[in-house]
């Protein structure tokens, strides 16, 4: 069956600050998407109209969001807290079919290749011609992450040119597990994947059982804000470009010294607001982009 989401349609009746205060508060729940659906009007030319002066930004509209939440509890306790910021905010709770599913199961159909990886779903396992290369088996499911995205891919990537043998890892927002499977293989001593999504760590662990892992890896279902995870050599987080920013200083006191962060989740118009959250502490290492989005990885 397709997956639906917990939801707030979210719209004001003029243009004000609404999306400011909106943003703040939902900085205190883990929304899983934000989709503005407001309507902005594309400058004469288009985007891209090469003239110079840049376009100046179209015209604001009053906020229309979808926000989904990965239960209804948790939509519940958010749509009290905007309403009683915003008590002007139209607010509905609805229950919305996550289009992507059915393009994504159909993609997930097949074995895809990133770095030193190959993530297989149960029936694509990869042939003899792929040796050297590491195999994740994942179950398509609930859980992001079956190497369909390219933020998942460039993870990966930037994961392919460390190396972590012996080293401890904090996997923040798991969703399938992929990131600390391939870490686990990879001979780090241990692994904890962390999901606020039941969901998600189910398909884990399912994802898991499918694969030869060493027995240092666990899973857990957890809001990394509130149960704050050890400290570790290296902590991998594919969050949003919002949760990264808002949480960069939980996040940074989970990486030891000399350990390193891989970042992703965010586009180029939320890259230097993540850069700047992590501070001057950490060091760029390097920088991937595909398909608009980035992934960094820092060394503290
Ligand atoms: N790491 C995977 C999945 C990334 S999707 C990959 O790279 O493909 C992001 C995941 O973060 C989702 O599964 C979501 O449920 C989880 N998440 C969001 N906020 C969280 C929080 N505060 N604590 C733990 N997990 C969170």
């Amino acid at each position: 069956m397709a997956k639906t989401w917990p939801a707030l349609v979210l719209k004001a009746s003029a243009v004000d600050d609404s999306e400011e205060f909106v943003s703040a508060v939902l900085a205190d729940f883990s929304p899983v998407a934000i989709h503005d659906l407001a309507e902005r009007p594309l400058p004469p030319g288009g985007l891209w109209d090469p003239t110079f002066p840049p376009i100046p930004d179209p015209p604001p509209t009053p906020l229309h969001w979808n926000v989904c939440f990965s239960d209804a509890d948790e939509r519940d306790r958010a749509a009290l807290a905007i309403q009683e910021a915003l008590p002007h905010l139209s607010i509905q709770a609805v229950d919305l079919p996550d289009e992507d599913w059915a393009a994504r199961s159909q993609q997930s159909l097949k074995a895809v290749h990133a770095g030193n990886f190959i993530v297989a779903p149960p029936w694509d396992l990869p042939t003899s011609d792929d040796v050297g290369q590491i195999v994740i088996v994942i179950e398509p499911s609930m859980g992001f992450g079956t190497g369909h995205h390219a933020t998942t891919r460039m993870c990966l990537r930037l994961l392919s040119d460390m190396d972590i043998t012996d080293a401890t890892v904090v996997d923040l927002g798991t969703g399938s597990g992929v990131l600390s499977m391939a870490a686990a293989l990879m001979g780090a001593r241990s692994v904890i994947g962390i999901d606020i999504d039941r969901d998600a760590i189910d398909s884990a662990e399912t994802s898991a059982r499918l694969n030869t892992l060493p027995d240092s890896i666990t899973f857990v279902v957890s809001d990394f804000r509130a149960d704050r995870p050890q400290p570790a050599n290296l902590v991998l987080a594919n969050l949003t470009g919002g949760m990264l920013t808002s949480s960069a200083a939980a996040i940074a006191a989970l990486v030891r010294p000399g350990g390193e962060l891989v970042l992703s989740g965010f586009d180029h118009t939320e890259v230097d607001g993540v850069r700047h959250a992590f501070g001057p502490s950490f060091t760029e290492v390097n920088r991937l982009t595909e398909d608009n989005w980035i992934a960094l990885r820092l060394r503290r």
